[in-house]
């Protein structure tokens, strides 16, 4: 994959860049290790200070930064809006927390004093992806910088200028030179940087097929990893359910971020008592979005950001037509330049249909209909990942039992899953391991230090 701005909306490639050579790689690790031997012994008030500096400048320049996001990967310009926006709160946050997260823990024992401290781990490699191509970088770099860690940064290949910005950003706002670069090197380039004795640990958001091969090569130099990989959440539809609101959210839950969202709602699953009625306002409210230029404020849902992207959602949506399913709106790549693909409804899914067992990275909903509560838990449950899951009830008895029963990371009860400061967020099974944000996120790259004094 060449490291380029190609622009999803026209197809058009816009900026390449050349990947840093072996020697400004080398360079830039240099000046990681270097950098971490001091940068751990700033205060938290130094560290909040040019964090928050960051998210001011940041917040001074949305308009351009969202732009720049839109042509880079076609996220339409009001949610890059919103990320830039949710970027800077993240940073204050976690300016404000990071210091209590990280308090000593003093422990009752026969010592005189015994407590567990928390201390930096040293340079961290993220391997990040382009779908929130912002966040997705702030939700590590956040918590990393706060915590005295050195963040390198291998961004998708789409996305090289949102990923030299970040470093700009963050030496702007008074980080010491090295604290955070941005590497622009290849997806194989990867593996000789984790073996790196200077890199002490690895975070990678994005596919399974890069997560397993990261975790490998970390796993042989025994660095310490977090995953957080694809999913296929459900949206669980209960017949005590407002179904307006399951219905308005569950169509923003599904199409957001043009369909391309980790914890995008990607099965629906409605009770058969209110099934009929949800499949009939959903297919309507998804066949009424609109498609297009997402830089205009009307479009609902822009183009694919990658054409290879879009070729393997048709290319799911077609095996499952051939094997029998009802294709209930959409379901066909739009014409011209562009990456467009419109938000389709699938029903009538089979087990050896592709849909069932992989991810769409698009927007297109699956349908199913449970028997009863206890068949839309088994129907939720009966799939590979485990990232989030909503859950749409007014009954406490179902919501105990979704809350307890479901293999996920994260569960939202009537409200679509989303990512905030406040709350870990992770999956389990093949969805991965660890936790971002909030003190799980914090700690993931901190030693816990245990210490005793007679
Ligand atoms: P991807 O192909 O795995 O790319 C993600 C990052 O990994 C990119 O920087 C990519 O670099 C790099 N990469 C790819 N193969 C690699 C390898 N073998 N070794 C080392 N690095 C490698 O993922 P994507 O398709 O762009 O992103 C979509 C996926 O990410 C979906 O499955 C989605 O669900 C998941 N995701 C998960 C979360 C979460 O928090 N759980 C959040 C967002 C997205 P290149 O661009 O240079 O190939």
């Amino acid at each position: 994959v060449p490291i380029a701005t190609v622009n999803p909306a026209t197809g058009k490639t816009e900026q390449t860049f050349d990947p840093h050579d072996d020697d400004e790689v080398e360079a830039k690790l240099a000046r990681a290790a270097e950098a971490a031997v001091t940068y751990r012994r700033t205060t938290f008030a130094d560290r909040a200070r040019w964090a928050v500096t960051a998210a001011e400048l940041l917040e001074g320049e949305i308009p351009t930064v969202a732009r720049m996001m839109t042509t880079e990967m076609g996220k339409t310009f009001a949610s890059a809006k919103g990320e830039a926006a949710k970027c800077a709160k993240g940073l204050r946050w976690f300016a404000e927390h990071a210091e209590s997260f990280l308090a000593d823990e003093p422990v009752e024992s026969d010592a005189a004093d015994s407590r567990v401290i928390w201390q930096p781990m040293g340079p961290v490699l993220a391997v990040m992806p382009w779908n929130f191509p912002l966040w997705q970088v702030m939700r590590f770099a956040a918590p990393a910088l706060m915590a005295g860690n050195i963040g390198l940064l291998k961004h998708a290949s789409n996305v090289p200028q949102t990923a030299l910005f970040i470093e700009d950003l963050f030496l702007r706002a008074g980080f010491p030179s090295g604290a955070f670069q941005t590497l622009l090197i290849p997806a194989s380039g990867v593996a000789g940087i984790i073996e790196d004795p200077r890199v002490r640990a690895v975070t990678l958001t994005g596919s399974e097929d890069a997560g397993r091969s990261v975790a490998e090569t970390a796993g042989r130099a025994i660095k310490k990893t977090v995953l957080e990989l694809g999913g296929s959440d459900p949206f669980v539809v209960l017949p005590s359910a407002d179904l307006d609101d399951a219905v308005r959210v569950g169509v923003t839950a599904r199409v957001q971020n043009n369909g391309q969202s980790c914890i995008a709602a990607k099965r629906f699953i409605a009770h058969r008592d209110c099934y009929d009625a949800f499949e009939e306002a959903f297919v309507k409210s998804m066949a009424a979005l609109s498609v297009g230029d997402p830089l205009e404020p009307a479009t609902e849902i822009g183009p694919l950001a990658l054409a290879s992207g879009r070729d393997e959602v048709a290319a799911l949506v077609d095996d499952a037509r051939d094997k029998g399913a009802h294709i209930l709106c959409g379901g066909t790549p739009l014409e011209g330049p562009g990456y467009f693909y419109p938000p389709t409804v699938i029903a009538g899914i089979t087990p050896d249909m592709r849909v069932a067992t992989e991810e769409v990275f698009g927007p297109v909903a699956l349908l199913h209909r449970a028997d009863d509560a206890a068949d839309a838990l088994r129907l939720a449950n009966d799939t590979g990942f485990g990232l989030g899951a909503s859950v749409w009830t007014h009954d406490d008895g179902e919501r105990r039992q979704f809350v307890e029963g479901l293999e996920v990371g994260m569960v939202f009860v009537n409200a679509m899953v989303a990512s905030t400061a406040e709350l870990p967020f992770g999956g389990t099974k093949r969805s991965g391991y660890g936790r971002e944000l909030a003190a799980l996120g914090i700690r993931e790259f901190c030693e816990a230090k245990s210490v005793w004094v007679a």
